[in-house]
């Protein structure tokens, strides 16, 4: 194409993507699109991207938010220069940009011919293309949960995904009327369950890799990786939301201390699981905390001690994860709660006639399940269950209540109900780029450039030594003296080996960190902790528990998380934020509560 001036500083070298997010759009030039309908390049953009991109004939390409690494932007540079068409300098824009500049570059420069055939993009965009998409590319940036946010109000899609426990914004942005669309069309690709798509009604489907290549007729797939989908769609205000779990095809089991559980932890769990006493264990946690990813890695060890000569039956609702060796007896997903209760009702009575020897509940949700998982614990089964609950100690204390309505002296038998565990998933920081507490004052600009965009250096600088000087506080208080801080590191800035090749376009709160480690809490009871619960003085058991002599108990996660601070593992600032005893000496002087956060676990 013809030698034109660039408008914008960014080269670009081939295949390659520079590191800018949010950069502001170039200003406007009298540049002609060559990507709309009537221009033979038109004929190369996939429907995949027909909204996301605009070439100019100046070199410029503009692409919508979030989509600069998206292979199949990739493609269409690739395309584009083997072509002859240059492709000099990329900017990411926001959609309003996008479309004006696609407005305006169509009316103007040389080609007129174009805009006369200029046309309504939307309608050759594949919802289907557009929705897998997004899983594709949000799980190839590491994320568990696809957040899809759709405002007719303000005209405007966006795709939020949570990776590594923290949601990563706007990930996406599209047009109102194609986000409707994609949450649609990824309703239609689930297992037929619950009828017809609804814009008013919440509806939950899963999506397979099977189902997704049956309703696409063999023409999408389910990236590699994925096994299956958890979907559900909701009306908000002013349009309709969808939340996405992510399933991946797991890894070949890690065991629980590789999942960073203590090996004294990891003892305790495998004596439950093998001392054929049977009886109940409860892991709590809140959503993403680790507790089926560590219940596969506990029962698969304890199928193993086993050899196989114990039956495990397992019922997930939904199906979250296999475990090897484990007779799967799942519910179906549904959303209409008549049928999902008298669906579940006939599962628990088919699993007290499979003869059990081992019984994973996914979650206890109800009267039925408690009882259930209760009945069998009392006749010697060995049953464990989750729980969305805050610390440990409240778990049987809520089994109790009026919620579950099970009787007290078996759920305060501590033959019956036997280990409580409770965990915090942290994320962990990148070895490669993380930096080490000596370097702190000289790499302040790097500290800065992992948080807080309102702060400065020096201000990030005095709130690491603040975190430090609150993590010295608890190890002289929990150990009752100093603790070699000397190992302890930072995030750093991000590297090639925690973002790959996208470390600008990361947004702060996501650089430098490269997986998630599990702070657990693990605990046998006794009948002392049991009484105390039992009248409520959750507190008092929780401090009876931690001081019972020489024991696995006093690990508690915030113990376990201050100890992954000390070893380099874990940001200080992660775990200020999310233990709130460290926060204040007098919460610090209060008896160790076991999940570091007892003042909220009873409530
Ligand atoms: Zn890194």
């Amino acid at each position: 194409m013809g030698e034109l001036t660039i408008a914008t500083s960014e080269p670009l070298e081939p295949g390659e993507f520079p590191p800018t997010y949010g950069a502001a759009a170039p200003p406007t030039t009298d540049a002609a699109l060559l990507t709309q309908p009537g221009h033979d390049l038109w004929r190369h953009v996939s429907s995949q991207i027909a909204d996301l991109v605009a070439l100019f004939d100046d070199g410029t390409l503009l692409v919508l938010k979030g989509h600069r690494a998206d292979v199949n932007v990739r493609d269409f540079v690739q395309r584009a220069r083997a072509l002859g068409y240059a492709v000099r300098a990329v900017h990411e824009v926001t959609m309003d940009d996008l479309a004006d500049r696609r407005r305006s570059g169509s009316a103007s420069g040389t080609n007129q011919r174009i805009a006369a055939a200029g046309g309504d993009y939307s309608t050759d965009v594949d919802p289907n293309a557009v929705g897998i998409g997004y899983i594709r590319n949000a799980f190839a940036a590491g994320a568990t949960d696809v957040h899809i946010e759709v405002s007719h109000g303000a005209n405007r899609t966006r795709v939020d995904a949570r990776i590594n426990t923290l949601i990563h914004p706007q990930l996406f942005e599209q047009a109102a009327e194609i986000g409707e669309k994609v949450v649609r069309a990824l309703y239609n690709l689930g297992d037929a369950g619950e009828g017809t798509f609804s814009t008013t009604v919440s509806k939950t489907t899963r999506l397979s890799r099977q189902s997704v290549a049956d309703q696409s007729g063999g023409k999408h797939m389910l990236p590699d990786g994925i096994k299956s989908c958890r979907y559900t769609s909701f009306p908000i205000q002013d349009g309709i939301g969808c939340s996405i779990r992510i399933h991946p095809v797991e890894a070949a089991g890690r065991s629980l201390q590789e999942l960073g559980l203590a090996e004294a932890q990891e003892e305790l769990l495998m004596e439950l699981g093998t001392d054929g006493e049977g009886g109940l264990t409860l892991v709590a946690g809140m959503t993403g905390s680790g507790k089926t990813t560590m219940l596969k890695s506990w029962l698969e060890a304890v199928y193993r001690h086993h050899e196989g000569t114990k039956r495990f039956v397992g019922v997930q609702d939904p199906h979250e994860v296999d475990i090897v060796g484990m007779l799967s007896m799942d519910a179906a997903a549904t959303d209409d709660a008549e049928a999902r209760q008298d669906e579940y009702d006939a599962i628990l009575k088919r699993i007290a006639r499979a003869d059990p020897d081992f019984l994973l509940l996914g979650e206890i949700r109800d009267r039925s399940s408690a009882r259930l998982a209760m009945s069998l614990a009392n006749f010697g089964t060995f049953v464990t269950s989750t729980f969305h609950a805050e610390s440990a100690a409240a778990l049987p204390f809520r089994l109790a209540g009026t919620e579950f309505g099970l009787e007290p002296s078996q759920v305060f038998n501590h033959h019956v109900t036997r280990g409580l565990a409770h965990l915090r998933l942290l994320p962990r920081t990148c070895p490669d780029c993380s930096i080490p507490i000596g370097q702190w004052p000289d790499r302040r600009t790097e500290l800065h450039s992992a948080g807080s965009a309102t702060l400065t250096p020096d201000d990030v600088l005095r709130r690491y030594d603040r975190i430090i000087a609150r993590i010295d506080a608890y190890c002289r208080h929990v150990a009752a003296g100093p603790a070699a801080l000397d190992a302890v590191r930072a995030r750093g800035p991000g590297c090639p080996t925690c973002c790959g090749g996208q470390i600008g376009s990361r947004p702060r709160p996501l650089r430098g960190i490269k997986g998630m480690t599990i702070a657990a809490h693990v605990m046998r009871t006794d009948a002392r902790f049991m009484a105390l619960v039992r009248d409520g003085r959750i507190s008092d058991a929780e401090a009876h528990a931690y001081h019972r002599d020489g024991d696995v108990n006093r690990l508690t996660s915030l113990d376990r998380a201050v100890a992954k601070v000390v070893s380099g593992e874990v940001d200080p600032a992660t775990v200020l934020a999310r233990f709130r005893k460290l926060q204040s000496d007098r919460l610090l002087a209060e008896d160790p509560g076991i999940s570091g956060e007892s003042a909220e676990a009873c409530t």
